[in-house]
């Protein structure tokens, strides 16, 4: 059973990957835990609820319902979540148990994060993109009306549980998104997991037990590599973001509505990689290879009528934008990436055109 662990400055926690991992919840429990509360999302709970209440046997909890969305991540949410926790009594031993997507992730953990100046969580992941990213290293938040993801901290959790048996229930779009982030693990650090991605697309859209238990470990041992060695993205941890420059801007000018967020990453990691080859970053037949292998696991939904200027507009606002200029994670060969602002205008354009065009 796979296990890997992240060390950060002031946390040590392990990520476990394991079919029916969800019984094992209690494990992570510190022995002085008063009542824990689990926040979800309803639908999630009426599918794995039974599995989780099972687990937590006769430990005092309660649970918490988010309507979900991301129209709801938001400060509004957290004060909610934080007066409802007050009223059933919770305290400075309170445990969070943070049950669903990466929505659930992002509001529990921000919420236990704050609560009462900081109270311990556990993620258990219930959609691929949370197993594979939003679960693992502690970047918790919410939305503000002016953009995605602009409050929030870093609050590394107690445990990590991801069960890829829960995965069976997920709406198979919701899969692929989740599938495009393994994708670009491949690409930015493990070229072995890149051809697992490439050579074996069918078993891994049936949910072959092996293939995609490979898969989410080595995406979730990058992930936990990338986190212990940059918290808090002053370097190392910038190579998570192939793919989500252009991915970004994407869902901005689209308003968050039209693409799930892994589909705008299909289509970042598609721009980055036409951006590669023209800088001679990267040679075109390894592109080729990218691009095949993202096709693969597509098509996103329809990118007609939207305007290549626009998306070239956007990255400039990117939260990720260090003085003005933009940076990109562009790859040199398979497994390994480059961060560079050092790129032809001309290029950028042409190489959005060229993923709108895919
Ligand atoms: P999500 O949380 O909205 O979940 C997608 C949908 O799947 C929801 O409708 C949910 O109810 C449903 N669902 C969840 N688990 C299910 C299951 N097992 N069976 C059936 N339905 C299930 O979306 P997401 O793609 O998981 O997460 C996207 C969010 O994650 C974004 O807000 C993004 O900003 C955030 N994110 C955070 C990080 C991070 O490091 N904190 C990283 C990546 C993404």
């Amino acid at each position: 059973m796979p296990s890997w662990l992240v060390q950060t400055a002031n946390s040590t926690y392990e990520a476990t990957i394991a079919r029916g991992c969800l019984g094992r919840i209690a494990e992570a429990l510190p022995a002085s835990a008063g009542t824990l509360f689990v926040v979800t999302e309803e639908r999630v709970w009426n599918l794995h609820g039974p599995a989780v209440r099972d687990a937590l046997g006769s430990r005092q909890h309660q649970v918490l319902f988010f309507p979900g969305g991301e129209v709801n991540k938001r400060l509004a949410a957290v004060e909610d979540l934080a007066e409802q926790m007050l009223a059933r009594g919770a305290d400075r031993s309170s445990v969070v148990i943070a049950l669903g997507g990466g929505i659930v992730n992002d509001v529990a953990g921000f919420a236990a994060a704050v609560f009462m100046r900081g109270i311990p969580v556990i993620q258990v992941p219930t959609t691929l993109l949370a197993q594979v990213d939003a679960a693992v290293g502690g970047k918790t938040g919410v939305n503000l009306r002016s953009g995605k993801n602009l409050v929030g901290s870093f609050h590394q959790p107690l445990a990590v549980f991801i069960d890829p048996q829960v995965l069976a229930t997920l709406p198979e779009r919701e899969y692929r998104a989740g599938l495009y982030e393994i994708v670009k693990c491949g690409v930015i650090r493990d070229a072995a997991l890149f051809r697992l991605m490439a050579e074996r697309p069918a078993d891994i859209l049936a949910h072959h037990a092996e293939a995609l238990e490979r898969a989410i470990s080595d995406s979730v041992r990058i992930k936990a590599e990338v986190v212990s060695a940059d918290e808090r993205e002053g370097g190392l941890r910038r190579i998570l973001n192939f793919g989500h420059t252009f991915g970004h801007a994407l869902e901005a000018e689209t308003g968050y509505e039209r693409f799930l967020h892994g589909e705008a990453v299909a289509f970042g990691m598609n721009a980055a990689v036409s951006l590669a080859v023209s800088q001679r970053i990267l040679r075109e037949s390894e592109g080729r290879r990218i691009l095949d292998c993202v096709a693969a696991y597509g098509p996103i939904p329809s990118l007609s009528g939207i305007d290549p200027l626009h998306i070239a507009r956007r990255l400039v606002s990117d939260k990720k934008t260090v003085k003005g200029r933009v940076h990109f994670v562009l790859p040199d060969r398979i497994g390994s990436v480059v961060v560079t602002a050092d790129v032809d205008q001309g290029n950028v354009l042409r190489a959005i055109e060229a993923a709108l065009a895919q």
